[in-house]
């Protein structure tokens, strides 16, 4: 079946109010963004509360796979259009069903499957009503395939037929990814290391329509490029969803050196977590983010215990930390891993700056205030330190 446009379904974003334009906009635009990259000729328009999106010389698998990286649509509706004839006349009701029909039997080679008709008359001038076509349409795919039969309630196939400015055809919806619209809502500052989970927390928070820059933390030389070359590309894997991401790759070797040559190495992972967070909170107050997003989970390792969460959360104090995954397991959180690709990417071996510095026992129930007092350690230099991690911060631009 060859399509013409796409009717394209969003659920949330209806719901707004008199934000909605905002909202729809940002969907328009989104979808505007993820077709620059495929051929074709590709027309959006917003037309009394939907979206619609007109595609010519096109290919119908690339179209979708790009329109189900837009958050905020729910689903894809491919469409067959007939325009009005040259006097603005649409076909009359035998020419529309003659249409269904062919529709109908295009899309759908195997016949045994319960169906409903929903017509729309958006054009009140046409002859009949949407009662009276919605009836006659249904019983003339009755008289063309027999093997149908009428489900008013629970149909294998929904007929939408809708009078407009030319007449839509659709029945099937691919699902879209949901969500809310990129840009339609803040910025937030993700703490992107290799593993599994921080893609995906970033990916969750990104669904709620919220830009996402990123800052990874980076050991050199005791990490290597290729580890730095997975985060980028692990970011790449939220700015196929968002359009772009900012890495930041903050060099943060001689903190966690000097955190080792001063501190109690069972405490090492948790001062480099909370040092790790208030860089990431100064970065994200320099680039208009106003929340943090970490892929902490509680219980998964020593550093994300109830206690050790309180005491990395407590150097946060001007913005929320966002843990999208706080309460997941990890099989739940590699589905979702997997579901984005970002999966074996993730898995790939290579060391991470937490690794190397962790010692064998690290503590799992840390006191607050035996950490604070810890840290006085290092109050000759580390204010010195992280002023120089921030000021030779590399900025890595990911743009899809
Ligand atoms: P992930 O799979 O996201 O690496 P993890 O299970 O390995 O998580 P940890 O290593 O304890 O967990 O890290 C907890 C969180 O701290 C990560 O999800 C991430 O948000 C942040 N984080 C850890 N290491 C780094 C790093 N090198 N750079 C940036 N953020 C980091
Ligand atoms: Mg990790």
């Amino acid at each position: 079946m060859h399509y013409h446009a796409f009717v394209i379904k969003y659920a949330e974003i209806g719901i707004k109010g008199k934000n909605r334009y905002i909202f729809e906009d940002a969907l328009v635009k989104q979808i505007e963004r993820v077709l620059k990259n495929v051929e074709g000729t590709f027309n959006v328009t917003k037309v009394s509360g939907r979206v619609y999106l007109e595609a010519k010389d096109y290919d119908f698998d690339e179209t979708v796979a790009a329109l189900q990286t837009v958050f905020g649509i729910t689903g894809i509706c491919p469409t067959v259009c007939v325009s009005r004839d040259g006097d603005g006349k649409l076909p009359d009701p035998a020419g529309i069903s003659k249409k269904v029909i062919e529709f109908v039997d295009g899309v759908y080679p195997d016949k045994h499957k319960t169906f409903k008709v929903k017509c729309r008359r958006v054009d009140k001038s046409y002859p009949k009503d949407s009662q009276e076509m919605d009836r006659d349409l249904g019983s003339d795919i009755l008289d063309a395939f027999p093997e149908m039969k009428v489900d008013v309630h629970n149909p294998d196939i929904l007929i939408n037929v809708e009078i407009r400015e030319q007449l839509n055809i659709f029945s099937e919806i691919i699902p879209g990814p949901g969500g809310m619209p990129t840009g339609s809502a803040g910025k937030a500052m993700l703490l992107l290391s290799g593993g599994i989970d921080s893609p995906v927390a970033g990916y969750m928070v990104a669904k709620r329509g919220v830009e996402i820059e990123a800052v990874y933390f980076n050991a050199p030389p005791y990490t290597s490029e290729r580890a730095k070359q997975k985060v980028i590309d692990l970011a790449g894997v939220v700015a196929k969803y968002t359009g772009r991401v900012k890495l930041h790759v903050i060099n943060f070797t001689d903190i966690q050196m000097y955190i080792y040559e001063k501190c109690p190495h069972d405490e090492l992972t948790i001062i480099m977590r909370r040092y790790m967070m208030r860089i990431a909170q100064m970065l994200a107050l320099n680039t208009g983010c106003s929340g943090l997003v970490t892929g902490e989970s509680i219980g998964q390792v020593a550093s994300q215990t109830m206690e050790s969460l309180l005491c990395t959360n407590a150097v946060v104090d001007k913005m929320p930390v966002y843990r999208p995954v706080i309460a997941f397991d990890k099989q739940d959180i590699v589905d979702i891993s997997l579901k984005i690709d970002a999966y074996e990417t993730s898995i790939l071996p290579y060391e991470d700056c937490c690794t190397i510095f962790v010692a064998k026992h690290p503590v799992t129930k840390p006191r607050i205030d035996i950490i604070e007092h810890h840290e006085n350690n290092l109050a000759e230099r580390i204010d010195q330190m992280i002023k120089t991690a921030i000021d030779t911060d590399e900025i890595i631009e990911i743009v899809k």
